[in-house]
């Protein structure tokens, strides 16, 4: 199976609605439902399919899965924060994870 590496990614497919995936280190996959005050709802996915379909459909583009979640989800695509500012939301990440992105660069 293909690796994806952990953080936050969005999917569209034509004529779907946009879903937001969380990878764990453990490279477990969970869909991201949607937030409840400070607290992400998630549910894992389970079915190997449904884990290959997941893992292709990001692996295409990994960093335009992660762009499409911050956008689509205001948050950051390596820890999920919410982003508040306009620097951190058209760099898809937030404050403390685009430094340490400057940094490697
Ligand atoms: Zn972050």
């Amino acid at each position: 199976m293909m690796s994806v590496a952990p953080g936050y990614y969005a999917v569209a497919g034509p004529g779907q609605a946009v879903r937001h995936y969380r990878i764990d280190q453990d490279g477990s996959i969970h869909l991201v439902m949607g937030r409840k005050r400070d607290f992400w709802r998630i549910n894992p996915v389970r079915s190997p399919t449904a884990q290959a379909d997941v893992l292709r459909a990001i692996g295409r583009d990994p960093a335009a899965a992660q762009a499409l979640y911050a956008q689509s989800a205001r948050a950051c695509g390596v820890c999920g924060r919410t982003l508040v500012d306009e620097r951190s939301l058209s760099a898809g990440v937030c404050q403390q994870h685009r430094s340490r992105l400057l940094e490697r660069l």
